[in-house]
């Protein structure tokens, strides 16, 4: 059986700086899923694209030739202008300061034309990979077609390395393939953080659904010293627990899975601590003044939209002491200004310089950024599903296919 993949510290997956690139066409599998505005088609937010820019640098440096690539949005396998990554090219152009020539195509006529005469220290992009239904079928010849406009595979897709695609997967049998620094950056961070924590280690879960982060809960009460459960989630483990909760979010057929995961954090000794009072209205408006009650007391044509001070204060002050945090999911509706206190005061709390602090993706990062904390955390995950399943300990296929380090030992 092949040896699970180290993650962390131990990454025992080889990187660009274990190859030598220069003079070759690298693929270069990116993360360049990202939001563009509903009527003007603009790049809203080019987080992802500056992630990718160190790869990018260096390789243009060390003289190869770069054949960018990702997928954009859910085209569902059809060509479709509007998921056009021709925007990203253009941003990315800007971010570059030269020119990325951008292709009609990811595997016809016009990506090969440009691939084969594409120079050292220039860099092209692929039209998007999911216009193709080999892409997410992992389909070999879709994978071979890809590969064959390249010399070396450079997976830098950290946000997608947990679904098995031909651009992600495939390739890799086709072709050397190594880690680009993001991937390499994000493992080390997450991955050091599961595995060899700085304790106290302290888990933060929030956001809407417990059915999304049952493997999540699952695996860090086993590393955890506190789990902290905050967001529309807690009221299902509140409920579990016989409280009132109200018209609050709840999962009720997750209650029993709340009940075992209650009885299994009391069994290993990990606190898990859920909101004691929580603010709650009629329903998520802005507009209305919301009340702060006693999350088991919530009455009954009430929803709790945040947690409370109360909740908050006592959250902060357990993330003061932490060693290591990692935090995914808000504490509350915090897109509305008025349900945003608490999940900003743990954004707050994350940025004590003494602690190891991890943002999983998704909306705990927007939630990072729309605070301008984003500099002031220890890493900051581009990674959404990517970093659940990574939290889940699951392995990631778009690692585990990479070169191993040369000593790598088989078990
Ligand atoms: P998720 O996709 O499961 O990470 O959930 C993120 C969403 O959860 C955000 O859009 C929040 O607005 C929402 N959310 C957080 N807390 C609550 C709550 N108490 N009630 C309803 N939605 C919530």
């Amino acid at each position: 059986m092949p040896a699970r993949t180290n993650y962390g510290i131990d990454f025992d997956k080889q990187s660009i700086s274990d190859t030598d690139v220069r003079g070759k066409k690298i693929l270069l599998r990116c993360d360049f899923n990202i939001p563009l505005d509903r009527d003007t088609g603009a790049v809203t937010d080019d987080g992802r694209i500056i992630a990718a820019l160190p790869t990018i640098r260096y390789l243009l440096d060390q003289g190869a030739a770069v054949i960018a690539c990702s997928h954009l949005g859910r085209p569902g396998g059809v060509l479709s202008p509007e998921f056009s990554l021709k925007v990203v090219g253009e941003r990315l152009t800007e971010l570059l300061g030269k020119p990325v020539k951008i292709s009609r195509d990811a595997i016809g006529e016009d990506s090969r034309r440009l691939a084969a005469s594409l120079q050292p220290g220039e860099i092209m992009l692929l039209e998007n990979l999911r216009f193709y239904p080999g892409e997410e079928l992992n389909d070999p010849e879709f994978a071979r077609a890809l590969a064959a406009l390249a010399d070396v595979f450079v997976e830098d897709a950290f946000g997608s390395v947990h679904r098995a695609h031909a651009s992600i997967e495939g390739v890799s049998h086709f072709l050397p393939a190594v880690a680009g620094f993001l991937l390499e950056q994000e493992l080390r961070h997450i991955g050091g953080a599961l595995e060899n924590p700085k304790p106290p280690f302290i888990a933060i879960l929030g956001g809407s659904k417990v059915s999304d982060k049952i493997g999540v809960i699952d695996n860090l009460l086993d590393k955890a010293d506190t789990l902290i459960i905050g967001g529309g989630m807690a009221y299902t483990f509140l409920k579990a627990r016989d409280g009132s909760i109200g018209s609050s979010l709840c999962e009720n057929d997750r209650l029993q899975y709340a009940r075992d995961m209650l009885v299994k954090a009391q069994r290993l000794g990990v606190r898990l601590l859920l909101p004691v009072d929580s603010l709650v209205a009629q329903r998520p408006d802005n507009s209305l003044n919301p009340d702060v009650v006693n999350s088991y007391n919530i009455p009954d044509d009430m929803m709790a939209l945040d947690i409370g001070p109360k909740a908050a204060n006592e959250f902060v002050s357990v993330i003061k002491d932490a060693g290591t945090v990692i935090w995914n999911g808000p504490m509350g509706i915090f897109e509305l200004p008025k349900y945003s206190n608490g999940t900003r005061m743990v954004a707050i709390a994350m940025t004590d310089p003494h602690i190891v602090s991890i943002v999983g993706g998704g909306d705990s990062a927007a939630a990072i950024r729309q605070f301008g904390l984003e500099g002031r955390v220890t890493h900051v995950s581009t990674g959404g599903g990517a970093t659940l399943e990574f939290l889940e300990g699951r392995e990631l296929p778009g690692v585990a296919c990479l070169l191993d380090k040369p000593g790598r030992a088989e078990v």
